[in-house]
């Protein structure tokens, strides 16, 4: 991989985890656990578990995701960086911006 195209991919999967760190933060707060509140009603309350649990769900999501990008990034002068895992075929510079922290080539991927 060219410098220049290291660079942008760089500079994009840094932008992409100062926006994760941001949603994680967001997550955590609002899937608290929140103290027994009598003034709620029971609806309200099933209401705010399932909330809970598919915030949760994109809670964990996003901080696999992160750590994957943080992997990357630490990584990102291994000689392998830019190939594909799996097959070890060079992962195209377009996939590689489009899905920051990629790691297969879309072969593969699938
Ligand atoms: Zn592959």
């Amino acid at each position: 991989m060219q410098e220049i195209q290291k660079e942008a991919l760089v500079q994009k999967m840094h932008a992409e985890v100062g926006r994760l760190k941001q949603e994680v933060d967001r997550l955590r707060e609002i899937t608290k656990p929140v103290a027994p509140d009598d003034s709620i009603g029971r609806l309200s309350r099933m209401d705010n578990i399932v909330n809970i649990s598919v915030n949760r769900a994109a809670l964990s999501k996003a901080e696999s995701r992160l750590a994957g990008l943080e992997y990357v990034l630490r990584n990102i002068d291994d000689p392998e960086f830019g190939y594909c895992m799996e097959c070890g075929a060079p992962i195209p510079h377009a996939r590689l911006m489009a899905m920051p922290g990629a790691t297969l080539c879309v072969k593969c991927a699938e």
